[in-house]
């Protein structure tokens, strides 16, 4: 990246309707630039189809941008937890084939969710879900929570996580992805770097959250989303001190997925904090 030290908001997470975003990536590029973004990465889950459109669209604006995809990865007994590529070469054979691969199984499991969300009194939830879908092989979690606030069951997409969608919840179908050390490589083969995303998401002890970082950290995993539009104030304070004492570049992400429905919007996070290396710096 040219001129890194320039960079002043970084937002390196951030979803289209590619896969559970509102926006068309060309919308979202406008947006981040209209909201003083300066650097941007999409990262849509499990698919690069979005990014050809964002970089036409940051290059017509003059604004940087890095191609980007946010991996489904599952670690430990029955834990998902997501890694960001970052700098990747969209064309590049074994991330598109992982990739392909990883989306292969949601059909199978939106059918399942769907059937298991019928016996707690929600019809119709598959065929609903997919109405809210671009790419029905990209149907996921996001795509249902809309279908059950339109069929009017709940208020808003979170509420559907609070009662039925997150895990534990009665429409929440265990799901196998990449691993870890899957995920990292493709990133690797297609010459970008690996970022935990959100880790102050994931609801595992401190001790397994230790465990994750040190085989992400073993299988050469780059950086660590320090600044989440899902962080706390503490959460970024906690994150910015294990970055610093495992040696992670430190990224800043909104992880926005639409007006209205997003934790904050494009470009609206809090700065880094000091003393850490941005992975800016290094893509
Ligand atoms: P999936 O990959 O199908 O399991 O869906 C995961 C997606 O669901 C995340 O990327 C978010 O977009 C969304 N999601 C997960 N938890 C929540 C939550 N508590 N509130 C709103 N959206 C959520
Ligand atoms: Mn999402
Ligand atoms: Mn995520
Ligand atoms: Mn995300």
């Amino acid at each position: 990246m040219n001129s890194a030290s320039n960079i002043t908001n970084a937002d390196l997470h951030c979803h289209s309707n590619v896969s559970d975003g509102l926006l068309t990536p060309a919308e979202v590029v406008r947006r981040a630039c209209a909201n003083g973004v300066d650097l941007l990465a999409l990262t849509d889950h499990d698919e690069l189809a979005g990014v050809a459109e964002a970089r036409a669209t940051a290059s017509e604006l003059g604004m940087r941008y890095v191609d980007g995809v946010e991996i489904s990865v599952s670690w430990g007994k029955d834990t998902t937890v997501h890694v960001v590529a970052l700098g990747i070469d969209p064309a590049h054979a074994q991330l598109v084939a992982g990739l392909q691969q990883v989306r292969s199984g949601r059909d199978q499991r939106a059918q399942m969710m769907a059937a298991e969300l019928e016996k707690v009194g929600i019809r119709g939830a598959y065929e609903g879900a997919l109405r809210f879908v671009g790419n029905p092989a990209l149907v996921g979690r996001a795509h249902f929570a809309r279908y059950i606030v339109e069929s009017g069951h709940a208020r808003d997409v979170k509420t559907v996580f609070d009662y039925w969608l997150a895990k534990g919840k009665p429409g929440y179908v265990a799901h196998v992805w990449a691993t870890l050390a899957q995920a990292i490589g493709w990133i690797h083969a297609a010459g970008g770097m690996a970022v935990m995303a959100h880790p102050g998401r994931y609801r595992i002890s401190n001790k397994e959250l230790r465990q994750l970082l040190d085989e992400f950290k073993q299988l050469g995993g780059e950086g660590v989303e320090v600044v989440s539009g899902t962080h706390s104030a503490d959460q970024i304070r906690e994150f910015a001190n294990i970055a610093r004492s495992y040696g992670f570049f430190a990224s800043r992400g909104s992880d926005f997925h639409g007006p209205g429905e997003s934790w904050i919007d494009l470009g609206r996070m809090s700065a880094l904090p000091d003393g850490l290396t941005p992975i800016w710096e290094r893509l």
